[in-house]
């Protein structure tokens, strides 16, 4: 049986006749910087995600700098960014010589919360990177009240999450990155809305924001050759912004397969005791661009990955070392055993696939691996 991670392949071939002769049709019309169907794309996203401005941009990393570019910070302002996630989130505010505030997250839903978050505010903290890490939001609102109280911003790092929807007190639901001041997402490949290349987008529903960062990501310029600020390039290919559109349509459907796989993992790996299924919070839903599970025993992560791997069922590691430990963020104010919890899920944690085109058979024979493990174990 052929297992993958993410099975873009058959997810394309369920689209292939439209998005074929939508890339045809670029192609013919030789748009491929701006055109239209790049505005029509982020006009259908603002849509979909109820965001007055969506920017597409030429990948979610740039989105994150171009977040923080727009916020208007000074060198060696804070930034403060769990350190359980993607390097993209700090890096780019190192980048920027501002200081990335690392901390620890929750252990069971992997995000960063409002009383960690208040714990890293010092004086100079000017904003906030909350990531909605696996597709399910961090828990915003009281993120959201402590930032409104210090006059810190807010940056949601959605890349693995949209579409997912937060409900707040009063019930209003919002979509992940939209809560913030400015969301980034990234459309890399494998992510729930992915496109055939790089890609990326920043939402906001502030307007002068919305014109500060259409600027920055065009050079600095409004105006064409009037620079006002120093930019960069970053655009999101016509030919990108195309499949985006038809992959759109289908996101929520999308959402609902890779659910109920999860459902169907959570139900089997529910009852085990050697195993954590993922936190569901109350207030978010989940989209699950990962199905990350959590084992007690380090050992036991490694040897099962190992395990699956000669069974040839691929399972990875999100992620194996906590930023606060990576060489190009050492730093003197942290090491090893500052965050002990995200240092413990850097050795737990283990995701096993989970796409749009999983089958019963397929689902079926990953957790007869995973259950073949312990069994293995008990008999060695
Ligand atoms: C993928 C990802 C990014 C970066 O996106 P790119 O398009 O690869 O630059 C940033 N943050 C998180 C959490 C991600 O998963």
């Amino acid at each position: 049986m052929n297992i993958q991670m993410v099975d873009l392949k058959g997810q394309y071939q369920h689209i292939k006749e439209e998005v074929d002769s939508a890339i045809q049709q670029v192609i013919d019309a030789t748009a491929f910087i701006n055109g239209p169907q790049v505005k029509q794309f982020s006009d259908n996203l603002e849509r979909y995600l109820g965001a007055k401005h969506v920017i597409p941009c030429a990948n979610g990393t740039d989105a994150l700098q171009i977040a923080l570019m727009a916020m208007g910070l000074q060198p060696g302002d804070e930034v403060v960014v769990p350190c359980f996630t993607y390097v993209a989130t700090a890096e780019v505010i190192a980048l920027l010589h501002l200081k990335p505030v690392m901390t620890e997250v929750d252990p069971h839903t992997f995000n960063l919360t409002a009383e960690l978050f208040e714990k890293a505010i010092t004086p100079r903290t000017k904003a906030v990177v909350p990531v909605h890490l696996f597709g399910q939001c961090a828990d915003m609102e009281p993120i959201l009240e402590v930032a409104r109280k210090h006059n810190i911003f807010v940056i949601e790092d959605t890349a693995q999450a949209i579409g997912a929807d937060y409900t707040f007190s009063d019930g209003t639901v919002k979509k992940a990155g939209t809560m913030g001041d400015i969301g980034c997402t990234s459309f890399f490949p494998s992510k729930n809305l992915g496109c055939y290349g790089d890609g990326g987008a920043l939402f906001t529903n502030d307007t002068d924001l919305f014109q500060k960062i259409k600027m920055i990501a065009n050079h600095g310029q409004a105006v064409k050759y009037h620079h006002e600020v120093v930019g960069v390039n970053s655009r999101l290919d016509t030919i990108q912004a195309v499949v985006l559109d038809i992959k759109l349509k289908h996101l929520d459907s999308y959402a609902q397969t890779r659910n109920k796989a999860a459902a169907y993992y959570d139900e089997v790996f529910g009852q085990l005791d050697w195993i954590r299924v993922p936190a569901r919070q109350t207030n978010s839903t989940h989209v699950f661009h990962q199905y990350t599970l959590k084992l007690d025993v380090p050992e036991d992560r490694d040897e099962l990955k190992a395990h699956l791997e000669r069974q040839r069922v691929p399972a990875m590691v999100y992620y194996p070392i906590a930023l606060h430990l990576q060489h190009a963020f050492k730093t003197e104010a942290f090491g090893p055993g500052d965050f002990p919890i995200s240092e413990m899920l850097c050795s737990q944690v283990i995701s096993l696939p989970i796409h749009t085109e999983m089958t019963e058979t397929q689902l079926n024979f990953i957790i007869d691996a995973v259950l073949s493990f312990k069994k293995q174990k008990t008999v060695a």
